[in-house]
Formats: structure tokens, sequence, C-alpha cells
């Protein structure tokens, strides 16, 4: 499954609501080819309407988003979000589709022959931990919340996209199930390297899985690096009381991950 992700830019992007809200204020952020950024911050920061500019669900008031380089206002939308995977927190599967169906959505949209529909269902159903023969035929009513969420993660990866917006996908299930969803999510990673823009108002959540974190608080971009970097430099008050005072802990367990520590985990 070669797969190679794209370069995410926002380039000055403003976001006004029609009620004067200011929901972006001047982000400017650069995600690069293969990387996972997670966006973290308090609700109602921006979070969501920043994924949302990318696949123009939303609209920017002013500023651009380039997906390596062009304008995603440059083109077709439809196109644009063919090549932009999607998943958000309710998953949002079509509850008269089985399975199967659900992850083949995008593919027969593209008018794929139902050889290679079939066979890529039967590659993403078994890249998500869910054996096709046991699943495929299953209604979303007929799945658990872990397993559902799961279902989200292929139908977006179906068609190979170069970048995949995660909206909160695994804030909705148990802690245990959220921990498993997230290692197998990053082995995915690993395996297509697409660019991946996760959102989440965990902290933890973010520094397990992305590479680099952006904080946003009302709609600016507050700091942007590598988790450690945030742990080890918060760039202020906000930042620092926001990874937590058990910020060395969680640096301890960066280093450790990297391989640079040598202490048990
Ligand atoms: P987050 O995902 O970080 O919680 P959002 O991007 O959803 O934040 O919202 C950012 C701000 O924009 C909030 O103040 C929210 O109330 C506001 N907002 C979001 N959607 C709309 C909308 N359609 N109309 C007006 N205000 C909105
Ligand atoms: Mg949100």
């Amino acid at each position: 499954m070669p797969q190679r992700g794209a370069t995410v830019e926002y380039r000055g992007v403003c976001k006004r609501y029609a009620d004067g809200t200011v929901a972006l204020d001047d982000l400017s952020l650069t995600v690069p080819a293969g990387a996972i950024c997670a966006l973290v911050g308090p609700s109602g920061g921006g979070k969501t309407t920043a994924l949302k500019c990318v696949n123009r669900l939303i609209e920017a008031t002013s500023g651009t988003v380039l997906i390596d380089g062009r304008d995603v206002r440059d083109g077709d939308v439809v196109a644009l979000r063919r090549r932009i995977g999607y998943v958000i927190q309710q998953v949002g599967l079509f509850p008269h589709y089985t399975t199967a169906q659900n992850v083949a959505t995008v593919p027969e949209l593209l008018g794929w022959e139902s050889g290679r529909v079939h066979a890529r269902v039967t590659e993403l159903l078994d890249l998500v931990g869910l054996d096709p023969a046991r699943y495929a035929a299953r209604y979303p009513a007929q799945l658990s919340g872990g397993e559902r969420q799961r279902v989200g993660v292929a139908r977006a990866l179906a068609a190979e996209p170069p970048v995949m917006l995660m909206d909160e996908p695994f804030a909705a299930v148990d802690p245990i199930v959220r921990e498993r969803l997230q290692d197998e999510f990053l082995q995915i990673h690993d395996r297509i390297g697409m660019t991946v823009l996760f959102v989440t108002h965990d902290v933890d959540e973010a520094i397990k899985v992305g590479d680099r974190i952006a904080l946003i608080r009302g709609g600016k971009l507050v700091q942007y690096g590598p988790p450690d970097e945030l742990l080890a430099r918060p760039a202020d008050a906000f930042v620092r009381e926001f990874v937590g005072l058990d910020r060395w802990r969680k640096r301890l367990d960066v280093l450790a991950a990297a391989g640079l520590l040598d202490r048990p985990r």
C-alpha cells in the first residue's frame, strides 16, 4: 500500500463566522509531508474550524490553505475531498450500509472496478484489525463503539488519501479501547505515511500521537513544536499549565519512547 503524504500549509488563515465570532485569527502553520500534527487546546479554541478549512467544509474568511503548494480553493471541492480522509467522533457511518459498503464508498464514487474495490476493502479491514469474514457484512448497529471507529478509519483511508483529518476520532470510546485505537493508528501511519492533522482536547493523546503539537487557543497558535519541546520549554504560563504539572514525567516518557533513555516503560 504505497502512499505518500502531502505538505499542508496554513498561511494567515482567519475565520470570522456570520455572528462575528473570530474562530481563527491569522493561523500560519506548516505540517510537513508524512507528519502527524496534533492540534490541541481548550474547547472553542478553533481546532475543528482549522480542520474544516482544509477540506472546505468551511471557507476561510481570509488567508489560504495549501496542499503541496496548491490553494485548496483552486479546483473542484468534490475532487479535493476525495483526496482527503476525514474521521470524526460520531464517525458518520451510513447506517443502512454494511461495513464493506461503508468502506467502499469513495472507491465506488471514483469508479474503481468491483474486483479492485473488494480487494481494497478486504485489505483495509485487515489493516484496522477487523476480520473481513466476520465484519464485512455487519451493519453499524451491530458493531461496538471501538469497531465503528475502526470502520471510520478504514473508510477514510480507502482511496489512499495523502492527507487525513481526524477530529477527536477516539474521544467517545473508553480509555482502554482508546489506547488500543491510538496504537493501531500509529502502526497504520508507519505503514502508509500519510500526513495527519489530529484534533484532540487531551494533551496526553496529543503527546502520544503527535510528531508535533500545535497548541491553539482563541484562534491563535500559541506554540508549535515536537512534544518534547512543549514539555521542556513551554512558551508561556498557559502552555505550562495546559501540558500539566506532571510534565516532567511525561517528558521522561517521551524520551524513553524515543529510545533516548534507558528506562523501563
Ligand atoms: P474547537 O474545535 O477548538 O472546540 P471550534 O472550531 O468548533 O473550536 O469553534 C471555535 C469558535 O467558533 C467557538 O467560539 C465556536 O463557538 C465558534 N463557532 C464554531 N462554529 C460556528 C458557527 N457555525 N457559527 C458561529 N460560531 C461558530
Ligand atoms: Mg472541535
